[in-house]
C-alpha cells in the first residue's frame, strides 16, 4: 500500500501563513474563506488586481515563511499512523525545489523528516494507491486513473464532487477513516491489486479498531 500526501493545505497551513503578508502589503482584510481557488483574483485598493498564486510564489522562496508555517491539526499524528499501517508513505508537493531545504527543516521540527517529499507537479503520474490532497486538479486527475483520492476539505475545493474514487475528508481524523474504509472495501471485494498488500492489510486491520477510538477530535500533537 502506497499513500501520497500533499503538504500545502493538508499538512502545512499555507493560506493562513500567506494572508497576513498579503493583507499587510495591500491594506486588505482577506480571510481564508475569500480564497476559493489557487489563482483567486484579489482586488486591490488602487483598482488593480493580483492573484493568490502570484503572491504565494515568491513567499515559497523565503526560508522564514516556509519554516514558520503552522502544522494543520492532527496532521503529525495522521502521517505517523499512515506510516505505520502502510508499506510506503510519501509526501508529494508541487512546491518549487528551491523550497526543499526549508521544507526539510520544517518537517524536522515536527519529527517528520523521515517522510522525504517528492517535488512533482503531476502527482497522478506517480504509482500509488491513495492520494490525500486539497488541490482540485490533483484530486480529479488522480481519481480519473481509478485510484482513491481523498480531497482534504478547504474553502478552495468545495466544488469537487464526491464519487467512486473521490472522498472528502474534513480534518485528519476523517481522512484516516476514509483511507481505512477504502482498503477494507477492496479487501472484501477480493481486489487482486490489494491482495498484493495482504500483509499490510492484516496489520492495518489488527490496529483498526483501536485506532479511530483513540484518535483525538482535535489534534494534540503540536
Ligand atoms: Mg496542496
Amino acid at each position: 500500500m502506497r499513500i501520497l500526501m500533499d503538504i500545502d493545505g493538508v499538512l502545512a497551513d499555507q493560506v493562513e501563513a500567506a494572508l497576513p503578508v498579503i493583507n499587510a502589503r495591500y491594506g486588505l482584510e482577506l480571510t481564508r474563506e475569500d480564497i476559493r481557488e489557487y489563482d483567486q483574483v484579489i482586488e486591490l485598493p488602487d483598482g488593480s488586481t493580483t492573484t493568490f498564486g502570484t503572491e504565494i510564489g515568491p513567499l515559497m522562496h523565503s526560508r522564514a515563511f516556509v519554516v514558520g508555517m503552522r502544522m494543520i491539526e492532527g496532521a503529525v499524528r495522521g502521517v505517523h499512523e499512515l506510516g505505520k499501517a502502510c508499506s510506503e508513505t510519501f509526501l508529494a508537493t508541487s512546491r518549487p525545489e528551491a523550497a526543499a531545504d526549508a521544507t526539510q527543516e520544517w518537517l524536522s521540527r515536527y519529527n517528520l523528516s523521515a517522510y522525504l517529499p517528492l517535488y512533482i507537479d503531476n502527482k497522478a503520474a506517480v504509482p500509488g494507491d491513495i492520494l490525500i490532497d486539497d488541490a482540485p486538479h490533483q484530486v480529479e486527475a488522480w481519481a480519473a486513473t481509478g485510484r482513491l483520492a481523498i480531497v482534504f476539505d478547504q474553502p478552495w475545493n468545495r466544488g469537487v464532487e464526491e464519487g467512486e474514487f473521490i472522498k472528502r475528508a474534513v480534518g485528519w481524523r476523517q481522512g484516516l477513516a476514509r483511507a481505512w474504509d477504502w482498503v477494507k472495501q477492496r479487501e472484501r471485494e477480493g481486489d487482486v491489486t490489494y491482495l498484493h498488500y495482504s500483509h499490510a492489510l492484516r496489520k492495518l486491520n489488527e490496529e483498526l479498531d483501536g485506532l479511530l477510538a483513540k484518535y483525538p477530535e482535535e489534534g494534540d500533537d503540536e
